[in-house]
């Protein structure tokens, strides 16, 4: 009998080794999430951070508290005492390269009186949790963190390391979180594959529809064009007034297209989003990657106006954003400047792109050039793999948790994954499911009223554990 158990025991735990993990207890599990996730959102944490102590320290001290009392040791970097970034590793066998999971624990800043729930509260209402952080990004913090203790309670059998990063100063302040990680604490984050924040699932009209995995984002720049003319008193108009070739100049780059630049994440993006769509919105997708512009000039030009991030998928962006020139009424100035939000597809040759612009405005009156001619505002990026055993393990685990097909992204904005890409990272942006509807109502990201779908929160957990362990389990 002794001898019958002990081979059952034996037989068990080699098997473990390559067998899918037996599943947590799921309804303690979200017990637990909620509440980390309410005791995270409670702790202030906005971006500049308010008086001392301030800053991202009490997430980061949660955190730490909360992995270490599993056993899991953490480290912490601080370039600012305040504003800590923490790092938890749990070992695999070395037979891969680490797997880096992180979220970040600032917020953006908030207008307290205009809440109704406050900024802070967590307060739970008809299925939503309100509060700043919400869905950006304390949402993927604690499903990171969550995913750390089940594969340390589970005993998960890892081939690859398992890093959680819980990184501050996303929202204004890269230097003190992810640029300092990088540069100078690289070697206690270095991984193969990244999952962050940057994708989500979508639901319509309370279904879910798809999957977004952020594979690959645009570069920030800004071109600025000045204009320059004679000086003279208001009185006498004159025809090379700076600021009316200013106004043409603008508008000029206002009303132009640039060229259509495809890569492998936008082609399969609206190639399987036109699968999930309408067949009349499923022609349009395809029409407007046609290569005849016949074709693709209605479509492109539907989507400008009512689908302005599709439109911008679809190349490198151009948006008017600030105008400068002139001091008082009755003078003529004889310069005037405009800035341009320019949001660059990866492939993008920056000087030949600058060319196009300067062909559009047509006016030897305006110059046109980069704000900052050295560096983009976050490092050009590379494409994440779609064939890895990273987007594969979330194309799976997403038809399983969520019965969606995942599209592959890119983000017209930019995140911290750059800074890890540029390192040769393969990072991929995932996300909780969010109402389509949610958004424009005011309840999003950054929004007055930040809400997270409660269920969602625990699927998207579930969810991200079942990622980590499909991509880093021993097999
Ligand atoms: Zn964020």
């Amino acid at each position: 009998m002794r001898k019958t158990l002990l081979l059952i025991v034996v037989l068990t735990t080699s098997l473990s080794a390559t067998q899918t993990p037996s599943q947590p207890n799921w309804t303690a599990v979200e017990e637990e999430t909620l509440r980390h996730f309410q005791a995270i959102v409670r702790m202030d944490t906005t971006d500049p951070p308010g008086t001392p102590p301030g800053g991202e320290k009490p997430v980061a001290d949660y955190l730490k508290q909360v992995l270490e009392k599993d056993g899991i040791p953490v480290q912490v970097f601080a370039l600012e005492a305040n504003r800590p970034n923490i790092v938890a590793r749990l070992k695999g066998s070395g037979k891969k390269r680490p797997l880096l999971i992180l979220g970040h624990t600032d917020t953006v800043n908030v207008d307290a009186k205009k809440w109704t729930y406050p900024p802070f509260s967590a307060e739970r209402k008809d299925g939503y949790v309100y509060g700043r952080g919400t869905v950006d990004d304390k949402d993927n913090v604690t499903g990171m963190l969550m995913t750390m203790l089940l594969l340390k309670r589970q005993n998960v059998p890892l081939d690859r390391d398992v890093i959680f990063l819980a990184e501050a100063g996303e929202e204004g302040a890269t230097r003190i979180g992810i640029q300092f990680m990088v540069n100078q604490h690289y070697d206690a984050i270095d991984a193969e594959y990244c999952y962050a924040e940057g994708g989500n699932v979508t639901r319509v009209g309370g279904t879910v529809k798809y999957a977004s995995v952020q594979t690959v984002e645009k570069i920030p720049r800004a071109i600025r064009i000045t204009a320059r003319g004679t000086a003279g008193h208001g009185s006498v108009p004159l025809e090379d007034n700076a600021v009316a070739h200013l106004g043409d100049a603008v508008g000029a780059i206002a009303a132009w297209t640039p060229p259509t630049r495809l890569n492998e994440t936008t082609a399969t993006y609206f190639k399987r989003l036109a699968s999930v769509s309408t067949p009349e919105e499923a022609a349009r997708y395809r029409d407007a990657l046609s290569p005849d512009p016949a074709v693709a000039g209605p479509a492109q030009q539907y989507l400008r106006k009512n689908e302005p991030r599709h439109w911008s998928m679809l190349r490198t962006s151009l948006s008017p954003t600030i105008i400068q020139g002139g001091y008082r009424s009755n003078v003529i100035p004889s310069e005037a400047t405009a800035n341009i939000d320019v949001r660059q597809v990866p492939d993008e040759d920056p000087a030949k792109f600058l060319e196009l612009v300067r062909q559009a405005v047509n006016d030897p009156q305006i110059t046109v050039e980069y704000a900052n001619p050295n560096s983009a505002n976050r490092p050009p990026t590379p494409t994440a793999k779609l064939d890895s055993d990273a987007f594969k393990a979330l194309e799976s685990m997403l038809t399983k948790h969520y019965s969606a097909i995942t599209l592959p992204t890119m983000s017209t904005g930019a995140t911290d994954m750059s800074y890890l890409r540029q390192k040769g990272m393969q990072c991929y942006g995932i996300g909780p499911a969010l109402d389509v509807e949610d958004g424009p109502k005011g309840f999003g990201a950054h929004s007055d009223q930040e809400r997270i779908i409660e269920s969602e929160l625990h699927r998207f957990v579930r969810f991200a554990y079942d990622a980590v362990v499909e991509v880093a389990r021993a097999r």
